[in-house]
């Protein structure tokens, strides 16, 4: 959990003035209010377990995770696996309460097997901070596991191709919140061509759990347009207040 001392200076990070902060509509929660999410199984850039760690998520679930992301390590299902350095299957908590979901790893988490690093993996490290969630308390993954060159969009084959991958993810974490980052990846979840202009500010029921799912601007698009944290912070905080939702 994040020291709450420490959250002006995360928000002056993302780019959003303290007032904003004191002047919003919802109050924010006070520190002592956050949940935690388990310490159970963490994916690492290896997704190696901690030796020594309890497995409390279970040692059949801990098995699915390790199968999963085996058969994703070696996927060849479709093209993307002939450019990649390696695949990008997911990091974090294994018993979080919240997944982000983006679109598909860049140069930096192709060469590092992670997803959300460099720049943009740093503003959204100081996103959560901003609500009190380490990065290790939250799963991150992807829509597509491999890089598309030259950092494309992702083509709509290869999403249907690749997603079954992030399904069996949510299915083993059943996350209480998604917050899908960026258009690629709110477009593909929603199944809707809509801009996330209009995608962002409301909250959307996903899949047969119905688990509520925020869309937010991706972080790497926040860099080159600072003017949409504001917005960002708003998505931010509905996260928060569906994720203290009983
Ligand atoms: S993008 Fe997905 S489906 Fe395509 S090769 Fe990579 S892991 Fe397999």
């Amino acid at each position: 959990m994040t020291n709450p001392g420490m959250r002006e200076q995360y928000l002056e990070a993302m780019g959003i003035p303290v007032w904003v902060l004191r002047e919003a509509a919802v109050p924010e929660p006070a520190a002592d209010e956050v949940q935690p999410a388990d310490a159970g199984g963490t994916d690492s850039q290896e997704a190696a377990p901690t030796p020594g760690a309890p497995d409390t998520a279970g040692n059949g679930r801990a098995v699915e995770w390790s199968d999963l992301q085996e058969t994703v390590r070696t996927c060849t299902r479709c093209a993307l696996h002939e450019g990649r350095t390696q695949t990008v299957f997911g990091v974090g908590s294994r018993t979080a309460d919240l997944l982000i979901i983006g679109e598909a790893p860049g140069a930096e988490e192709d060469r590092r097997g992670e997803p959300f690093v460099g720049r943009a993996g740093k503003l959204l490290n100081a996103m959560l901070a901003a609500i009190h969630l380490a990065r290790e308390e939250v799963y991150i993954a992807n829509i597509l596991k491999c890089r598309p060159p030259n950092n494309r969009d992702p083509r709509t084959d290869e999403q249907a191709t690749c997603t079954p991958y992030l399904q069996r993810q949510i299915d083993l974490l059943q996350p209480r919140v998604i917050l899908a980052l960026g258009r690629v990846a709110a477009q593909w979840l929603l199944q809707s061509d809509a801009p996330i202009g209009r995608l962002r500010g409301r909250t959307f029921e996903y899949g047969s759990q119905s688990t509520p799912l925020v869309v937010s601007y991706h972080p790497a698009y926040l860099l080159r347009s600072p003017l949409q944290k504001s917005r960002s912070w708003e998505d931010l905080k509905s996260v928060k207040r569906l994720l203290k939702d009983p």
